[in-house]
């Protein structure tokens, strides 16, 4: 079975835009709110969005299930108050459930949580619980920067974030950390503000203790974990120089990357750096980047190509493509 740990909802029917426009103009004019129930999308307009995208790429590149979340860039808990966030939240989380629901054997659902930025975590966990508990969701997305590229939030290893932690561990589910889109015009949304929050996070996990205060809590850095396994060698010498544990210690009981690196060499060097118990699969398709590669011919985010080429032995393919998402999400196990 092959399992794509990251997934997004970038296709969905445009009257879910359509209710996030409104929902932005009744900041400005409560007479352009929208009720949650204004919201009406067919099950055929699902359908529809999937079919030519997310479905065709799952078996065009032979594929079996994705774990499915909101579209990240569009999560954008900058925009308005915490009202506002959740809910947007419960909009693209029902949503998800929808498709989750029609194709069972395609999807499996992972949940945006109603952040805000100034607003405490704890305030994201009755989101998260009716996630997991009534739609049968087996993770979260969680955003380490709400506020849009301008970082006002505590590092993730604060206690600002033990709340939310606490309901992670008691529902045993992950978090992919996971940023939104960047109101900085410094940093690119998905060429740069993604790929300086994997970096980012990870240097904060090395930096604390935070995985003795929660031994179970897992988190999955995505698009390969950044530039973290370009610069393993100076996350290991911080750490000695730190005189904190060896990163396998400190971090790699409890921090995952996923395949969403875009060429092969990124892909060799990933799984020549990273234990290969700590790699899972994923693609990240329809998402950040959607062009076809004239050097090879193939979608750049077809990243199962990269994985067949590297002629990983029987067992260590099983790890990659499907028992390390059933370890990190163990919700999934019921799902199959
Ligand atoms: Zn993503």
């Amino acid at each position: 079975m092959i399992i794509d740990c990251h997934g997004h909802y970038t296709t969905a029917p445009a009257e879910l835009q359509k209710y996030r426009d409104s929902q932005i103009a009744g900041l400005k004019d409560p007479a352009q709110r929208p009720e949650p129930a204004n919201l009406r999308i067919s099950d055929d307009q699902i359908r529809e969005s999937l079919e030519g995208a997310q479905l065709k790429f799952q078996r065009e590149r032979g594929t079996d299930l994705t774990i499915f979340s909101p579209r990240a860039s569009a999560m954008a808990h900058h925009i308005g108050n915490e009202v506002t966030s959740l809910n947007w939240s419960r909009a693209c989380n029902d949503l998800i459930q929808r498709v989750c629901a029609l194709y069972p054997a395609n999807f499996v659902g992972v949940c945006q949580l109603p952040q805000s930025p100034g607003v405490p975590p704890s305030n994201s966990a009755a989101e998260l619980e009716r996630c997991v508990r009534e739609l049968g969701f087996i993770g979260c997305n969680l955003n380490p920067d709400p506020s849009g590229g301008h970082w006002t939030s505590p590092p993730l290893t604060d206690r600002h974030w033990y709340p939310l932690y606490e309901k992670m561990v008691e529902l045993d589910v992950p978090a992919m950390v996971h940023v939104s889109s960047s109101c900085n015009a410094n940093f690119h949304a998905t060429g740069a503000h993604y790929i300086n929050a994997d970096t980012t996070a990870f240097m904060q996990f090395l930096t604390a203790d935070l995985f003795k205060d929660f031994p179970t809590l897992r988190f999955i850095i995505p698009h390969g974990g950044g530039a973290v396994p370009y610069h393993w060698g100076r996350y290991r010498g911080l750490a000695q120089d730190m005189k904190r544990p060896p990163l396998a210690e400190l971090v790699l009981n409890n921090v995952f990357f996923d395949t969403c690196v875009y060429h092969l060499p990124g892909i060799e060097l990933l799984f020549k750096v990273v234990p290969i118990d700590n790699i899972l699969f994923g693609s990240e398709m329809v998402g950040a980047v959607r062009g076809i590669d004239p050097q090879s011919g193939h979608y750049y985010d077809d990243t199962k190509r990269y994985l067949d080429a590297l002629q990983l032995n029987d067992a260590n393919r099983r790890k990659v493509f499907e028992g390390n998402a059933l370890r990190v999400y163990p919700r999934l196990k019921n799902h199959l």
